[in-house]
């Protein structure tokens, strides 16, 4: 039987495999095809778990066969390339890395197993996570399906080009700041940024350990919400990952059914005429769904996105310094140790990285530290404190995900403050810690898709995909 992939959900084909429509074997093939007929040009996965395929395949069959199937049972899924999955390669991208195999399972990845999901392939994405159009990957671009000359967004590019055509039916990318919310909406996908803790960082390969955090990205904000809830959860090793006891802390009360919008962050400039247009449909189909749509007045989300590419680049330059060519990784030959360590990282690194690590080490050095770096964190603080009280007029923030569509490739490479200002909508959520969801808001008149973007308080991930599910209704 033919399976029709692009309106399948998480939820359908658990109906279809329970059923006994088809098998999961018949399912993961009809994934496989489409992956043989379109990688090639999209270059989504950086490698498919051939060998690999089979055995997970049967552990599922055998778990709908014994009545222990969850939803995810069976379901294919594509990983980013920064994700532990052992005995495969987890390279992020980088050359640095280039034959790095994982020795154990990250946390998500060993729930994910425990549920029975199909794990296709590893996907491509920026080096090292470094990037917004996944053009900074050491393994060749990735091509956005709506558009195959312009970008998917980045850095986990590959994630949304791998369920976007078809080729898994959800994804797993990581967030550093819009990492995973980006893309989706370059890519007309629903990707989620969890509250900082929800999701455990144990086997993810790490960028700025304050901001990091996995998300789910799938075509449905049910989708979404359905892999979210079998991957976060409470870690042994991951020592910022929350306890259930601390989450009741954080309750969910009922919404008031008011959305803020930062007008004075918005009116900053810099969003196409095209985005400012399909926001405003976006508040008024919410006041059509019910909600009152006000202004909030904020005086420090305007500098989110200098206080990331402050703190940013100083977890960067203290979390890489272990790929130094003597571990593990890229190593380069030289007669002293300083030698091996400038070839081993000048040659591994992409140029993007290397900015970042020189950057982050010039923003930790004696005398400046105070002077950025703890400015920066100061600000941090004020930015999160706004917020919350924000949060107590309204149930969550809106705004566009991304001040543009997709650009095209090669266009804001040799430019990386405009590829920067990718990331201005993005940076208030993970530096405050809280969740945020782009939604497929539409398209422009040349097909390239639009994100809305939701931002809740602290644990409020429920939040989200109510008003989600209330917007999605409606586009
Ligand atoms: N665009 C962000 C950056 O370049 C992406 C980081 C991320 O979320 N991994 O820093």
């Amino acid at each position: 039987m033919k399976i029709d992939l692009k309106d399948l959900s998480i939820e359908k084909a658990h109906n279809s495999l329970k059923n006994g429509e088809y098998k999961v074997s018949e399912l993961v093939d009809a994934y496989l095809e489409v992956i043989k007929e379109k990688n090639e040009e999209l270059n989504a996965y950086l490698e498919i778990f051939k060998d690999d395929i089979e055995p997970q395949v049967k552990i599922a069959e055998e778990m709908f066969k014994n009545g222990t199937a969850t939803k995810m049972t069976g379901i294919p899924i594509a990983i980013k390339d920064n994700i532990l999955f052992e005995g495969h390669i987890a390279s992020a991208a980088s050359k640095i890395l280039e034959s790095h195999r994982a020795v154990y399972d990250s946390f998500v990845i060993m729930k994910l197993k425990k549920e029975g999901v199909v794990i296709l392939g590893r996907t491509n994405m920026d080096d090292s996570a470094m990037g917004s159009s996944t053009e900074t990957s050491a393994y060749g671009v990735t091509r956005n399906p709506f558009d195959t000359t312009r970008v998917p967004g980045g850095s986990s590019g590959g994630s949304a080009v791998a369920v976007a055509a078809n080729m898994a039916l959800v994804s797993l990318g990581t967030e550093t700041c819009g990492s995973v919310r980006q893309p989706s909406s370059f890519c007309g996908l629903v990707g989620m940024k969890p509250t900082y803790g929800a999701v455990s960082r144990n086997g993810i390969i790490a960028m700025g350990s304050s901001l990091d955090q996995v998300g789910p990205m799938g075509k449905t904000i049910e989708d979404v919400e359905i892999l979210y809830n079998s991957i976060c959860g409470k870690d042994a090793l991951d020592s910022t990952s929350l306890t259930d006891e601390f989450k009741l802390g954080f309750p969910k009360t009922p919404l008031k059914k008011r959305i803020g919008v930062p007008r004075d962050f918005l009116n900053g400039g810099g969003i196409d005429e095209v985005v400012i247009k399909n926001f405003e449909e976006s508040c008024e189909k919410l006041k059509k769904a019910g909600y009152e749509i006000v202004d909030v007045h904020s005086k420090t989300m305007q500098y989110s996105l200098a206080v990331y590419y402050i703190i940013m680049p100083a977890e960067v330059s203290s979390n890489l310094a272990r790929y130094d060519g003597m571990r593990y990784g890229f190593s380069q030959d030289a007669p002293d140790l300083y030698g091996v360590y400038s070839k081993s990282k000048g040659g591994g690194y992409g140029k993007e990285v290397r900015r970042r690590i020189l950057l982050g080490t010039y923003i930790l050095s004696h005398g400046y530290y105070d002077a950025y770096y703890n400015k920066a964190i100061n600000v941090r603080d004020m930015i999160a404190k706004e917020l919350l009280s924000i949060f107590e007029e309204v149930d969550a923030i809106i705004t566009p995900t991304v001040p543009f569509p997709a650009f095209k490739l090669g266009d804001k490479m040799n430019d990386p403050m405009s590829m920067y200002m990718c990331d201005i909508f993005s940076a208030p959520a993970n530096l405050a810690g809280i969740p945020a969801i782009s939604i497929p808001s539409g398209n422009t008149k040349d097909g390239l898709p639009l994100g809305l973007q939701i931002t809740a308080p602290y644990l409020r991930e429920d939040v989200l995909f109510t008003i989600g599910k209330d917007f999605e209704k409606l586009v």
